[in-house]
């Protein structure tokens, strides 16, 4: 039997691009239905992220036009990877296996071709991985490939240049369910999840229309947010640049009691200031990294829910097709 395919789409402002890739993602689903790599009861999922524009009007105009598109609207703006959490999980349970993949057609769909055959092949996650970066600046290119060498070196396990474009099995995403933290970064919690799993690789375009939501100030908050969800190596390097410089400290101490007991009497007024300045600087850094763990837990002990669903398109009540 065919796999029934959903490919979920997180929208946010997109009216723009949404009316260029619409028809691509449905021709590319009805192009894999036809070639009978995936069941007729495929479909796109559009997530609308509480947009202000007109996307949510756009997705349900699509699904009105046609039966294999549907819509899922989010009370409010929750950020892309809760929307994306979204339209996972409430599509689980009614497919074999989901492409999550952004709406402006910067990854190229005919991966999903390949995407496929890994699956058939025996991998419950395939990982679209970009072997370019031509389309991005020079800057958007350096800093993300900066970010990832930090998120590493911190002890976070990611794919290397794979952002959001994933096929997972439904299996995987029951599995992936239980992982229920609201500080969320998916491309690092999938690897977690396990499974076997395998790497398509793509060109990247650039964006067909409208603009990103990613500007440098959200890229620095998302790698600092991957960093501080998925590990606490950032603490023990507090605590080893502590323990070094109380070792320091004791040498200057020792050189400072040996001085006077000389007679070497000095001022030390700069050496003083110094020290308490470079002290102090370490201090507020080590204080303001253990404050982000201490938020992250204040979030995750709330149990707030990660998206809240405010409105689907027609053919989205529970059990109408399969399962
Ligand atoms: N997105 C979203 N909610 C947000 C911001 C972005 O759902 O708050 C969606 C957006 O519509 C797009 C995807 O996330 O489909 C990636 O965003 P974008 O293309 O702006 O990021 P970039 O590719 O520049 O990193
Ligand atoms: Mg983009």
């Amino acid at each position: 039997m065919k796999p029934i395919l959903y490919i979920i789409i997180p929208c946010y402002n997109e009216e723009k691009v949404l009316p260029v890739t619409e028809p691509l993602f449905l021709k590319k689903l009805t192009g894999l239905i036809e070639k009978e790599s995936i069941a007729p009861e495929s479909r796109v999922v559009f997530v609308n992220d509480g947009s202000r524009d007109r996307t949510w009007e756009l997705i349900k105009g699509y699904a009105e036009e046609n039966s294999h598109i549907l819509g899922l609207s989010l009370s409010r703006n929750r950020g892309h990877q809760n929307a994306l959490l979204a339209g996972l999980m409430e599509m689980k349970d009614r497919c074999d296996i989901t492409i999550s993949i952004d709406c402006d057609g910067q990854d190229d769909i005919n991966a999903m071709d390949e995407m496929l055959k890994e699956y058939e092949k025996g991998a419950e996650i395939v990982y679209g991985v970009r072997n370019n970066r031509d389309t991005d600046s020079f800057f958007k290119r350096s800093t993300a490939q900066g970010f990832y060498r930090l998120m590493k070196a911190m002890g976070v396990e990611s794919i290397y240049n794979h952002a959001d474009y994933r096929l997972v099995s439904a299996r995987a995403l029951d599995a992936f369910a239980d992982f229920e933290e609201v500080n969320l970064f998916l491309r690092g919690l999938f690897p977690l999840v396990g499974f076997h799993s395998a790497c398509v690789y793509y060109a990247r375009e650039k964006r067909m229309a409208g603009e990103s939501h990613y500007p440098i100030k959200k890229m620095v908050a998302f790698a600092l947010d991957g960093i501080t969800s998925l590990s606490v190596k950032p603490i023990d390097l507090i605590a080893k640049v502590g323990l070094t410089i109380v070792f320091f400290s004791f040498v200057g101490i020792i050189y400072a009691l040996v001085s006077a007991l000389l007679g070497h009497v000095v001022s030390g007024w700069t050496s003083m200031t110094c020290i308490i300045c470079f002290l102090g600087g370490i201090q507020l850094l080590s204080l303001s990294i253990i404050g982000q763990y201490v938020g992250k837990i204040y979030l995750e002990s709330k149990h707030r829910p990660r998206y809240i669903i405010s409105e689907r398109t027609e053919d989205q009540k529970k059990g109408e097709d399969r399962k």
